[in-house]
């Protein structure tokens, strides 16, 4: 009786289930696949991604309240529907009254951390105590924590943030290429934006670092970037497809992204298995839910609350008066997928143990 051939995949699998280091080139092999077009060569990465995950949090997933509560931006990003020069958007920036009702509910809901979001608003950087209060407020508030993307704000308002209590400063550099970036993100520091992280880590706070993909990203664009968000120690590693905006001029690669995604969520898990990786509702809404979380994510973010007037990112309005990106409207999905809310004491414990650990650069 001959034995089964070892698959290249099952040694590389095997070895990342022992968490060990993988190389380049492996991680490259397994983005590209094997060539057979065989779907069971992803099923399998993305099973080993899940039992990665399950041995870190079980059948736990955490959820986060999404509040973009100003879409007034001074960039001109090429991928962004809030670019400064798009006019197309709807321009709002909410009350600190409004903002504060809406974590609430949020946090009635059942969500375990309130993700207060701006574009790069001048209303914000040039006087980022406004920004600050509205931190401490929501904190005051809710209970819960909270992150904070504010865009690339002054080290001193970066402190100001800090002080008022931000758990999370999530800035997303999209990409580690330098050509790639300059084409992304006009006329911004590279350098500035990495720094803005590292300074905000100093502080205490713990790292969002992120990706878009179907931006003519290549493998080893990706690669380089695991690299990357290695180095500044990033405590949540995210990916989302580029979906094209409506008065933006980069037009990116169309649906091929989505695949792509969800084998970087899974290749993401392999890498930071103990990280916390989003499934966002923000690139497909709803439908799009279930391969994320079965990719390995262990995270649903952008839970807005339906019929307030917030908007989302890549996908403004999708599934959000309809109530689908609420708590309650996730909750087929989870179960579809053999997870739960997490309780909010897990939510605090993670992130008290990572901070505790060092994971703030
Ligand atoms: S991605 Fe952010 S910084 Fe860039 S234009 Fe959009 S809101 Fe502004």
């Amino acid at each position: 009786m001959t034995e089964p051939l070892l698959r290249k995949e099952d040694g590389i699998l095997e070895k990342c289930l022992r968490e060990q280091e993988i190389s380049d080139e492996e991680i490259d092999f397994l983005m590209t696949g094997d060539g057979s077009g065989d779907r069971d060569f992803y099923e399998r990465i993305f099973e080993t991604a899940r039992s990665l995950r399950d041995k870190y949090f079980g059948n736990k997933v955490f959820l986060y309240g999404f509040v973009y509560f100003s879409t007034y931006c001074r960039n001109n990003c090429s991928f962004c529907y809030y670019r400064r020069e798009n006019g197309k958007p709807p321009r709002y920036r909410k009350s600190k009254e409004e903002i504060v009702a809406t974590a609430v509910k949020l946090r009635d809901s059942g969500v375990h951390l309130i993700d207060l979001t701006t574009g790069e608003d001048p209303y914000y950087v040039h006087k980022p105590e406004r920004f600050a209060e509205i931190v401490k407020e929501v904190k005051e508030a809710t209970g819960l924590p909270v992150m904070v993307s504010p865009g690339v704000f002054p080290d001193d308002g970066i402190q100001l943030l800090a002080r008022a209590g931000a758990d999370w400063y999530a800035l997303y550099q999209e990409t580690h290429s330098r050509d790639l970036y300059e084409r992304l993100r006009l006329n911004q520091s590279y350098e500035r934006r990495m720094e803005a992280k590292a300074y905000a880590g100093s502080l205490g706070m713990l790292v969002e670092e992120g990706l878009l993909t179907g931006i003519g990203d290549r493998n080893e664009d990706r690669i380089h970037s695991f690299r990357q968000m290695r180095e500044i120690k990033a405590s949540q590693v995210r990916v989302m497809t580029y979906v094209p905006q409506e008065g933006a001029p980069l037009k990116g690669e169309g649906l091929q992204g989505f695949d792509r995604e969800l084998i970087t969520i899974a290749l993401l898990r392999l890498l930071f298995p103990d990280a916390l990786i989003p499934a966002s509702l923000d690139v497909e809404g709803i439908a799009g839910l279930e391969k994320r979380l079965q990719a390995g994510a262990n995270v649903v973010t952008s839970i807005i609350p339906p019929k307030d007037g917030y908007a989302g990112v890549a996908n403004s309005v999708r599934d959000v008066d309809e109530g689908y990106r609420t708590v309650e409207g996730i909750q087929d999905t989870l179960k579809a997928c053999g997870l739960v809310n997490a309780r909010q004491e897990d939510y605090g414990e993670w992130v008290g143990n990572r901070k505790a650990k060092g994971f703030n650069l």
